[in-house]
């Protein structure tokens, strides 16, 4: 078992350092803060998250059995404020897991400026496997074991994978049932009519295109060759849910050629591009591409090899890996999941001149409109879409110029540059609120 380097000497990390996920993001965090030159002090403190609780949470299933699932909720630094990050249900979760990507929460918060830590929460369970009833079952008895260390001012979760905002009602009623009055601010990412903002479901996959539009121009800028996500532009998606459903339809209609999508069942490959509004009709009646003829069938490794102008990875983490990455041959990369590249294969696509733009700035999308809808519930005053969408362009044009900035001055990675982003400002803030006691 490795352990966690640090500034004065090696700290045991045996608790956080288990999963792939962690460890690459204290890689990349520590790669920042060589760049950086970050006092070790405080990538001493980033390196570890705050607070963790672990959970037991029993439902009884529909044939009347009782199954106990483990939940987790892991709050990584709250320098800025509350805490902020989705909620898992998938059934490889753990406890590195849920830290490593709370890790990256705070980042992504910092870099695109918002006044929120990282935060995030998972329960390891197959979400295939459950019912309705056992899905509001597992969720709202989740809400109760962690009820302690949530709440608007606290910690405020969020849909992530496997879940969305059927789950944040549930999330929010329980924790509104045990208080009494409802309580909005809890969880981000609810439904419209119980105070969610509009635009909050298409939010991630239309900040991965407004990243992707930035990278075209930035490169373009520099003289490099660069697509002009237009139809002469050729699109691969791994994932076709929440994220890459949107960022494909986005992409769709600006002209670009979506040549290949995929979910678990696979990929759907047609060269001269996927009628995109047919297949999300055909996954909205069979909830996965498995049969779907309207196109070639390929694999998800396939459909990672293919040679297409841009390549997002919206599903999972670690699908780009040193195992793969030689057979990767897309110029820009766009992180629209959190991890989906590892630290070894990062390195190797920036060797060979490929560009990426990093998870905590290509999906902050849904982070930033989360923030929108907790102000807009606070203030109860609600926004039009056109405001919301307005608005999040303009955070991740800055972002995006925030990273580009670091990336030229420091010359060194996308991924490199974008933690710099976000370790700065908390390495700032952290500075001037001090070591309590
Ligand atoms: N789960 C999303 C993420 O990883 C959104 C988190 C949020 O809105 O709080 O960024």
């Amino acid at each position: 078992m490795s352990s966690v380097t640090t500034g004065k000497g090696s700290l045991s990390s045996h608790l956080w350092d288990t999963s792939d996920l962690y460890r690459n993001a204290v890689m990349q965090l520590s790669e920042a803060a060589s760049v950086m030159k970050l006092d070790p002090n405080i990538a001493e403190r980033l390196k570890v998250p705050k607070r963790a609780l672990i959970v037991s949470v029993p439902i009884r299933c529909d044939d009347g059995t009782i199954r106990v699932f483990e939940g987790y909720r892991v709050q990584h630094n709250m320098t800025l404020g509350p805490g902020k990050g989705g909620i898992r249900f998938h059934h490889e979760v753990n406890l590195s897991e849920v830290a490593g990507l709370a890790m990256l929460m705070t980042f992504k918060c910092s870099l695109v400026g918002l006044p929120l830590g990282g935060a995030k929460g998972g329960i390891r369970v197959d979400p295939s496997q459950l019912s309705r009833q056992e899905h509001q079952a597992l969720m709202r008895r989740y809400t109760t074991e962690i009820n302690m260390i949530i709440g608007p001012d606290k910690d405020i979760p969020a849909p992530d994978v496997g879940t969305d905002s059927q789950h944040m009602a549930w999330m929010m009623d329980t924790y509104s049932q045990e208080r009494g009055f409802a309580i909005p601010g809890v969880v981000t990412g609810k439904p419209v009519e119980i105070g969610g903002s509009l635009g909050r479901n298409e939010s991630t996959g239309r900040g991965v295109v407004y990243t992707i539009q930035h990278a075209a121009k930035y490169l373009a800028a520099k003289g490099k060759p660069a697509p002009k996500i237009d139809s002469s532009t050729t699109v691969a998606i791994h994932g076709f849910g929440k994220v890459g459903a949107v960022a494909a339809l986005e992409l769709y209609q600006l002209g670009c050629k979506v040549v290949a999508v995929s979910d678990v069942s696979g990929g759907i490959y047609n060269k001269n591009g996927l009628n995109i509004p047919h297949a999300l009709e055909y996954i909205n009646r069979n909830r996965t591409l498995e049969g779907y003829n309207e196109a070639e069938r390929i694999s998800n490794e396939e459909l990672l090899a293919l040679q297409v102008d841009v390549l997002a990875p919206c599903a999972i983490d670690g699908v780009i890996t040193e195992k793969n990455v030689h057979t990767v041959k897309a110029q820009i990369l766009a992180e629209g999941a959190n991890g989906p590249i590892t630290t070894e294969a990062l390195k190797a696509l920036e060797d060979r001149g490929a560009f990426i733009i990093p998870d905590v700035l290509c999906n902050a999308g849904g982070v930033i409109v989360s923030y929108f809808e907790w102000v807009q519930g606070l203030q109860n005053f609600f926004w039009s879409e056109r405001e919301v969408n307005a608005k999040l362009a303009e955070v991740m044009e800055n972002a995006f110029k925030k990273v580009v900035d670091i990336r030229d001055s420091y010359n060194c990675g996308m991924k490199t540059a974008a933690l710099i982003a976000g370790v700065d400002r908390l390495d700032k803030a952290m500075r001037l609120r001090g070591l309590f006691p």
